[in-house]
């Protein structure tokens, strides 16, 4: 018999379980339309809701079994309302991330078609791009969750920016694969280095390591940008970028104008990936605001659980769930080209279920 892939299913808060309802029901289409070996799920309650009622962020020896399964699903994690002594919110995905070194956050920014263009200019048609967002350490080092900030009385506060060379080497190597791969399949074979290298000695070692790695891939071009150009360029020409590497904190704020470059946050999936264990999430959050509403959009799920199954692909070898992902992408691709997939978010007229009951339907007939 063959052995059973399992994915640790953790769908979170608000929105996250919505959108991961909707991308489990979406993956499993996919995996069945491609003959592949169907997914297990193992539950794993966390969030602010279970923080609520119990005083724990994630259930007993959850992220123990996480670490065990094949990959991670994650909705979203946290709500506003619900905060720790310190004011800080419910975060045990940050855990997970520095547990398991998920040092490669990958957030696609593509434009599809008749989805909202937030520029004027026709080549943001053309938007495809890769923002990499080193996930373990940086300014995010020091995040609440992780107790390593300094709080000085009621005076001062400090936190560390951390950059390491064992970190960054690889993150700075993963994009240079990634660009790589991207070019194989018709993409610009480009990596920017993204920092604020005139001004910080953690960035000018972070641009200095990616100095060295990129002469070992002679096929891809290199640059540097410094982060504040780099946002001027986001607005002014998306469609020259291909793979942006940059430290954590500049990711965070990054990724989430290049989600509002190609229509909003429900656009936005996103990969986060070590040397042994990946974890797949929409980059956005729990949005409280339009909770249980069925107002969400699930695509940055969705395609989130394509970047999964392109995962499983080459962790398992197995060459189905590489095709299960690319129908979902299709899938996409081709729903919004022919205006079947109008999100709410976007002022259209269909929320998470007729969003997903049309990429299902169009994984039916692909
Ligand atoms: P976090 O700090 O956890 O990333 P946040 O409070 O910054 O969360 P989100 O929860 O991502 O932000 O929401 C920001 C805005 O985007 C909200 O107005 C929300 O309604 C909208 N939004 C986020 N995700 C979606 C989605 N999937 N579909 C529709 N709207 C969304």
């Amino acid at each position: 018999m063959t052995r059973p892939t399992t994915i640790a299913l953790i769908k979170g808060d608000g929105i996250g379980v919505d959108v991961t309802d909707a991308t489990t029901v979406i993956v499993d289409a996919a995996i069945k339309k491609m003959g592949g070996t169907a997914l297990t799920y193992q539950p794993i309650e966390a969030g602010a809701g279970l923080y609520q009622r119990t005083g724990l962020d994630i259930e007993v020896s959850g992220e123990e079994r996480a670490g065990d399964a094949d990959a991670i699903l994650l909705g979203a994690i946290g709500l506003p309302s619900v905060r720790r002594p310190d004011g800080t919110e419910i975060a045990p995905h940050l855990r997970l991330r520095d547990r398991y070194g998920l040092y490669a956050g990958v957030r696609p920014v593509k434009a599809y078609p008749n989805a909202p263009q937030r520029l004027a200019d026709p080549r943001a048609a053309g938007i495809d791009l890769i923002i990499l967002r080193e996930s373990t350490e940086g300014l995010f080092y020091s995040a609440a969750v992780h107790g390593r900030g300094e709080i000085i009385g009621d005076s001062e506060a400090r936190d560390i920016l951390r950059i390491t060379r064992t970190t960054t080497e690889k993150l700075h190597n993963f994009a240079f694969r990634l660009a790589t791969r991207r070019k194989e399949r018709g993409g610009k074979g480009k990596v920017t280095c993204v920092d604020k290298a005139n001004v910080f000695n953690s960035m000018a070692f972070f641009r200095k390591i990616f100095d060295e790695i990129a002469p070992m891939y002679p096929s891809i071009d290199h640059d540097h940008a410094y982060v504040d150009a780099q946002a001027l360029n986001l607005i002014r020409q998306p469609w020259e970028s291909d793979v942006l590497v940059m430290e954590n904190m500049f990711g965070d704020i990054l990724s989430d104008l290049g989600g509002g470059l190609v229509g909003g946050m429900g656009m936005a999936s996103c990969a986060e990936i070590g040397d042994d264990h990946g974890l797949f999430q929409p980059a956005h959050g729990t949005a409280p605001d339009i909770m249980g509403q069925d107002k969400a959009n699930p695509l940055a799920a969705i395609l989130s659980g394509a970047l999964m199954l392109e995962y499983l692909a080459e962790k398992l070898d197995d060459e189905a769930y590489a095709a299960a992902g690319q129908t979902i992408n299709d899938a996409v691709e081709k729903g919004f080209s022919q205006d079947r997939i109008r999100p709410m978010e976007f002022g259209g007229d269909m929320g998470t279920k007729a969003v997903t009951k049309e990429i299902l339907a169009q994984i039916d007939v692909a």
